[in-house]
């Protein structure tokens, strides 16, 4: 709409003299845009940084349109106090990026627009000044990416056809198994990109994956300034990163689901690797997919997107099967002679798992030892055990602030007695000594029940005490840069068995792995969540996926008490294809996401029956549409997480367009958050109920 209004700047330039209105977002939390005046001598566009004065103390805004008039008599609008420099402007297609996500997560603009910024560029103080020079914008010669194999003949056909859509937007899947190389194709395709003298950005799931893959792309660019974006950079490196992107000085961005925010000039290519991976979806604020901004943004920039994956997400296989995304596939391991790994299950019914580990299990370990290969044990807990009971008078250890059990972690020094540890809320992050008797009734035989990633480590370096035993999880990787080190490590064959949680399931390239042993898949499959098939298949392709990825083989086993569940078959089989459509018939038949739309209303509050009358209260507040469908509001199943006690409503739709529009009206009509004592918030398009 600015884009029309944008005319009139020249007539207020003709008259230097005259008044001009600035509509500016201003981070408050009421979905409303500022009016200010500034005068017609300065230069201004929409998309600059300005500060004005708000209440008591000046702000920073961003200016989204220049009116000629405001509906408001000029006398009652303040004026801008000065235009920022230092950033550049942030471009026309950018703002509409904002508009879009705004209006589609309900959110206010003035927010998401704030909440795109870098904390230094919602300031007022001064931008960091560079070290060094950010002269380093080489200039791309077009050459194929340094390092790597010679493409297969399924990579080829990928990179051929992604190639031949440079310069529009074209959305694409590809889909390959693990190790088939998905990254070699994403490395051709940015070749060609930045020899177009355009920019790539790369979007990756977690900080812990980027490391070896950020290497990557250094070395297969060695000229080429990339710049990384993600939550963890401290605040200055973070601005650089944005600053240099926003520029255009950098033609690779790779970074976590907000790089999907960053202004870029010459976009030519979206690549969102691991599509399917739940942290692209933001669980605060402007609850975004990063995946979905991600097509947004190719589509606004004219560009192709590519959504890789070995388990893509139903949502976008499904898109893939109706022909809105072109599927290719790479069906083959890059590397030749390497297969898939054989998976098989351990049936925890007739196996007995001393120390939780079955005898089979123990046996493939040692096998691997003996010749010289390494092992990885999963297990997706981290602690020692998730329960310390009393086994009396059934006390157990649980957290105050949640309803939830508080995990034991032992003390960082192996062989030290679990007592010396501590017990952690995994919820809250509340931490407390352990008891040294029941508080119930004095037994002081407390017992660690189940195991964790401490306890399995434990276990194994009592029954294999030559063994080079790593452990990797958020407690021993806290730090990236260590994380970093330790993967390269196992790479170079340092450890011989590794004991992890997810952290070591992904993207990761251990050339001497050939046993993948999973021990505690079964929660999984007892979960009510309706996506927790779809992600344990997910989860366990891609662990089983680190196996055997050179020339020796693979295998993979996995402990269970339900040998006979199809999604164990369809794993052993390799077949994605086939569980996928087992899965969306599933959906289909039950009325599930991607057949219908949701949005979720959230409350919080002191007691769950005060978010469960607002809820009920909302739910009656406006006339429904027949094509909208309210369902009744539950507590959370995790009903009281860091002293907050939670509910929650669903609400389904066929059409999209239809939830949004009740959405809009829905948010503008209920009472503002926390008004009396409950704070709520949508969640649309929500992918975690607990
Ligand atoms: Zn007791
Ligand atoms: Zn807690």
């Amino acid at each position: 709409m600015w884009r029309k209004e944008n005319g009139n700047i020249c007539n207020a330039k003709a008259h230097p003299l005259r008044m001009r209105v600035l509509r500016i977002a201003l981070d408050v939390p009421v979905a409303k845009i500022f009016e200010y005046l500034i005068d017609g001598a300065t230069p201004v566009e929409p998309g600059d940084r300005v500060e004005v004065p708000f209440g008591a103390r000046p702000r920073v805004g961003v200016v989204v349109e220049i009116a000629a008039a405001s509906s408001v008599a000029a006398s009652k609008l303040k004026r801008v106090e000065r235009v920022l420099d230092g950033a550049p402007r942030l471009p026309a297609e950018w703002l509409e990026q904002m508009r879009f996500l705004s209006s589609y997560y309900q959110r206010p603009f003035g927010e998401t627009v704030a909440g795109a910024l870098p904390a230094r560029l919602r300031s007022l103080k001064p931008l960091p000044k560079r070290a060094k020079s950010a002269a380093d914008n080489a200039s791309e010669k077009a050459q194929p990416p340094v390092g790597g194999h010679a493409p297969n003949p399924a990579q080829a056909r990928a990179i051929e056809s992604i190639s031949v859509a440079l310069g529009a937007f074209r959305p694409f899947l590809l889909h390959g198994i693990t190790g088939s190389g998905k990254t070699e194709v994403y490395l051709r395709v940015i070749a060609q990109v930045l020899a177009r003298g355009l920019q790539a950005l790369v979007l990756v799931p977690e900080i812990g994956l980027t490391p070896q893959l950020e290497a990557r792309f250094r070395r297969a660019f060695p000229s080429s300034h990339i710049a990384v974006l993600h939550s963890a950079l401290e605040d200055t490196a973070r601005t650089h990163a944005w600053l240099d992107a926003a520029r255009g000085d950098a033609s690779i961005i790779l970074g976590t689901r907000l790089a999907v925010l960053t202004p870029l000039p010459r976009l030519g290519i979206v690549v969102v690797d691991e599509e399917h991976d739940a942290s692209f979806k933001q669980q605060e604020g402007l609850r975004y997919s990063g995946r979905d901004a991600a097509v947004l943004r190719a589509k606004l920039a004219g560009c192709p997107v590519v959504l890789g994956s070995a388990t893509p997400s139903l949502e976008t296989w499904f898109n893939g099967g109706a022909g809105r995304y072109t599927l290719l596939t790479l069906p083959e391991r890059a590397v030749p002679g390497a297969r898939l790994p054989t998976v098989r299950t351990v049936d925890l019914r007739l196996e007995s798992a001393e120390n939780g580990l079955a005898k089979q299990v123990l046996e493939a370990i040692s096998a691997r030892l003996a010749r010289g290969e390494q092992s990885l044990v999963f297990i997706n807990r981290r602690g020692y055990a998730p329960v310390l009971a009393c086994e009396s008078c059934g006390w157990a250890a649980g957290c105050t602030r949640c309803s939830a059990r508080l995990v034991l972690h032992a003390s960082a020094e192996r062989g030290r007695e679990p007592g010396a540890g501590s017990l952690r809320c995994h919820h809250c992050g509340a931490r407390e000594n352990v008891p040294r008797a029941c508080p119930t009734c004095g037994n002081v035989d407390l017992r660690p029940l189940g195991r964790g990633t401490q306890r399995v480590e434990e276990t194994l370096a009592v029954l294999f005490p030559a063994a080079r035993i790593l452990r990797i999880d958020r407690d021993t990787a806290r730090k990236r840069a260590a994380l970093a080190r330790t993967l390269d490590g196992i790479g170079r064959g340092e450890g011989d068995i590794l004991v992890g949680t997810q952290l070591l399931a992904k993207g990761h390239d251990f050339p001497n792995l050939t046993l993948v042993c999973v021990l505690n898949a079964d929660n999984a499959l007892l979960s009510t969540d309706y996506r927790s098939a779809e992600r344990l298949f997910a989860l366990l392709a891609q662990v089983g996926g680190r196996a055997g990825r050179r020339e020796q083989p693979g295998e993979v086993l996995v402990q269970t008490r339900y040998p006979a569940h199809p999604m164990f078959r369809a794993l052993m089989r390799h077949d994605y294809a086939g569980f996928a459509a087992s899965q969306l018939a599933e959906r289909e038949g039950a009325g599930f996401p991607p057949f219908v739309h949701e949005a979720a209303l959230r409350a919080e509050a002191k007691k769950v029956d005060s978010a469960m009358m607002f809820l009920r209260a909302a739910a009656r507040l406006l006339e429904v549409p027949a094509s909208v469908q309210i369902y009744d509001p539950v507590p959370h199943l995790i009903t009281r997480r860091a002293g907050v006690e939670r509910a929650q409503l669903l609400l389904q739709s066929h059409s999209r367009p239809a939830l949004q529009e009740f959405l809009r009206l829905w948010s503008a009509a209920l009472p503002a958050s926390s008004s009396s004592g409950v704070r709520w918030h949508l969640d649309v398009d929500p992918i975690e109920f607990d």
